[in-house]
């Protein structure tokens, strides 16, 4: 029988940026809404590692022989002792846009010179298996927090998440680029080394 992927997400930016990733793996990949799940897990870990295998063990208690992966990320700022870190969705309520919790944190780092407003996107993905093993990768990339809102790509943070090596935000970088360099596309593609190796000899 064909192996199947679930990506446990209903993002469809996610999902494109993942079926892209993945696309080499030559298996299905579909969304939770296009697997007919709907469960709303409790993302109660106290990491990224803990929160992507919490929602990818769960959702493959529902499916048969199929390879469910999850992923958990979000905006470590180092002067801010790494907040908002795995709270990154729910900073200052999860009904908040992203113009007023950007600019709280523009406020909270007033002041602060370059050297000290560096901070990084974190992802971790999880995979649970069909033989019932799991694994979990994460993938960073490194910048820093800049001193105003600018760029209309990418969302949530990216317009105050500035690459210096690029003297831009990553809401001011073309997607593909931004996918070559996320916090999530390395980790993908460290799941993707990962399962290459798992199923190398095998027909899926
Ligand atoms: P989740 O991984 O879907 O739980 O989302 C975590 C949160 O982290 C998102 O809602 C964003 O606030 C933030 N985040 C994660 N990745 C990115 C990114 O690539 N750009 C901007 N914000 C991000």
């Amino acid at each position: 029988m064909e192996r199947k992927i679930i990506f446990a997400t209903g993002n469809e930016n996610k999902m494109k940026e993942i079926r892209m990733i993945l696309s080499d793996l030559g298996m299905p990949i579909l969304s939770m809404k296009e697997a007919g799940i709907n469960v709303d897990v409790v993302e109660d870990g106290t990491t990224f590692e803990e929160n992507a295998l919490i929602k990818a063990t769960e959702i493959a208690k529902y499916v048969d022989n199929c390879i469910v992966l999850a992923d958990d990320s979000g905006l470590e700022i180092d002067y801010l002792n790494k907040e908002p870190g795995i709270y990154s969705a729910r900073y200052a309520g999860e009904n908040t846009s992203y113009d007023i919790k950007n600019n709280l944190l523009l406020e909270r780092l007033a002041g602060v010179p370059d050297e000290k407003r560096t901070a990084r996107f974190v992802c971790a993905v999880a995979a649970a298996f069909p033989d019932g093993t799991t694994e979990v990768v994460r993938g960073t990339i490194e910048g820093r927090i800049g001193h105003e809102i600018i760029g209309e790509n990418g969302f949530g943070y990216d317009p105050i998440f500035y690459l210096p090596e690029y003297g831009c935000t990553t809401a001011q970088m073309d997607p593909d680029k931004k996918n070559e360099l996320s916090h999530r596309g390395n980790a993908l593609r460290a799941m993707r080394a990962i399962m290459e190796k798992k199923y190398e000899n095998t027909n899926r």
